[in-house]
């Protein structure tokens, strides 16, 4: 129950209690000791829960080992890889593993290598490190098939796999990519799994993927955080805009604001600066630069608010969000879980202010009604009117919904995101190159 008692040495602990880290989170009580005892995982948690250290200790604490035993020599590495989806989160979890390594020489230990394989930054980058040896390499899944294609990296000594947002990654089309990088292993791996919901399909994944995984679930897959009250607010279209003042008085910064599209994302954006807001804006369609520019800025508290897509939404940590304003509600409850999350982090709490009109599709306000009632929130008179088919029927639904999304409002039958995926399938039967330009799109 302690981080003394898993036996992390002095540098690590000292490098906790630097981020005012002094008591393991559930899912670290219960993840830790699995991963470091050896066993494959199955991380369900809700996003803020502390997952990434779960991951990132024992990878350290392994690396270590193979360093005393045999150092590593030029060229030799990476013996643990994670994988997630976005640059962002990518970036965010080398700098994590940075601060837990960076102080290992003052305290006698071996020097961990780690390094950044993500689209937008030169390839060089990365090479370098491998050339000298590399522990620890985190990499988005495109930019890794690219080195391991170019033979520029192998994962000949790799022993530690582990891959974050997995639900995300999927979404995005990475699974081919993800089963193509498994190929390239040639030794018995540990393998852990980490994501926020647990759709059909990621369990298929997983079973294929992973030998007898210990399940650690903290919380329902796809429920929201408790420590975040929800508000939920009727707003006519072309009302939306002004309102987002009205929203920003509710609490001090930092504050997020998601939009769907980048058009908007850019609207909103012009519209602050206008009124003389401090506000930075995120999106694919800008270059990589300008993002973790952006990013920095934010983070950095040099700016109050950041305009986002869901490119930002995911895993992102920025510690301390006040409030998260959604400028529309996503098409699928997952992504209103994922961006609500970014506030209520640890055990701080926050508030999320939703957007909704007559415009937005019923099933997802279905399970958006579900899922405030089943964090004890108020249900407005709009949200609470919706009675769905379901509804009428009193189906016994089961306690996690729907089989494909997690959806608490509706059943796999009436799924809109599996409508969707399948609609999109349908649609790019005979493009070539479907599922890069789908990931694109983030
Ligand atoms: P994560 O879910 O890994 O993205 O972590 C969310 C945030 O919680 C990060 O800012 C961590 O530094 C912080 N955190 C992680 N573990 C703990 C803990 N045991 N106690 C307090 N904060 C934590």
């Amino acid at each position: 129950k302690n981080f003394k008692d898993m036996k992390f040495p002095k540098a690590i602990l000292e490098s906790l209690a630097k981020k005012k880290i002094e008591k393991p989170s559930p899912i670290q009580m219960q993840g830790l000791p699995t991963i470091l005892s050896g066993r494959d995982l199955i991380g369900i948690a809700y996003t803020g829960s502390g997952k990434t250290l779960v991951y990132v200790l024992p990878l350290i604490m392994f690396c270590l080992e193979q360093e005393a035993r045999l150092p590593f020599n030029r060229d030799e590495g990476p013996y643990g890889l994670i994988i997630c989806p976005s640059r962002e989160l990518a970036k965010q979890i080398h700098e994590n593993i940075e601060h837990f390594t960076s102080n290992f020489r003052k305290h006698g230990l071996p020097a961990i290598r780690t390094c950044l394989a993500i689209g937008g930054i030169p390839t060089s980058e990365a090479s370098d490190i491998i050339r000298s040896g590399v522990h620890i390499m985190v990499a988005t899944p495109g930019r890794l098939m690219d080195m391991l294609n170019k033979k520029i990296v192998t994962l000949d000594v790799c022993r530690y796999l582990c891959l974050d947002e997995a639900d995300r990654m999927i979404d995005m089309g990475f699974e081919d990519d993800v089963r193509t990088i498994f190929s390239y292993f040639s030794g018995q791996r540990q393998t852990l799994l980490f994501s926020a919901t647990m759709p059909k399909k990621i369990q298929n994944f997983a079973r294929s993927a992973l030998v007898q995984p210990i399940l650690v679930n903290v919380g329902r897959a796809g429920a929201a955080s408790m420590n975040i009250v929800q508000e939920v607010e009727y707003v006519q279209p072309e009302a939306k805009i002004c309102y987002i003042l009205d929203c920003l008085r509710k609490t001090s910064p930092p504050v997020l604001i998601f939009a769907e599209r980048k058009q908007d994302v850019d609207t909103i954006h012009e519209y602050l600066l206008l009124k003389g807001c401090g506000a930075v804006a995120i999106h694919g369609g800008k270059d990589m630069e300008e993002r973790l520019r952006s990013i920095a800025e934010f983070k950095g508290g040099r700016k109050d608010i950041l305009v986002a897509t869901d490119v930002a939404s995911k895993g992102l940590d920025f510690p301390e969000i006040q409030h998260v304003i959604n400028y529309d509600m996503p098409e699928d409850i997952e992504n209103y879980v994922h961006r609500i999350g970014r506030t209520g982090r640890g055990s701080s709490t926050g508030v999320a202010t939703t957007m909704i009109n007559a415009k937005v599709d019923e099933a997802v306000l279905s399970d958006l009604k579900h899922l405030l009632i089943e964090a004890k929130q108020r249900v407005p008179p709009f949200l609470a009117s919706i009675i769905t088919e379901a509804d009428q029927l009193n189906e016994d639904m089961g306690s996690d919904g729907c089989g494909y999304c997690g959806g608490l409002g509706h059943r796999i039958t009436a799924c809109p995101k599996l409508e969707n995926v399948q609609a999109k399938k349908a649609g790019d039967i005979g493009k070539k190159d479907y599922l890069a330009e789908s990931a694109a799109d983030y």
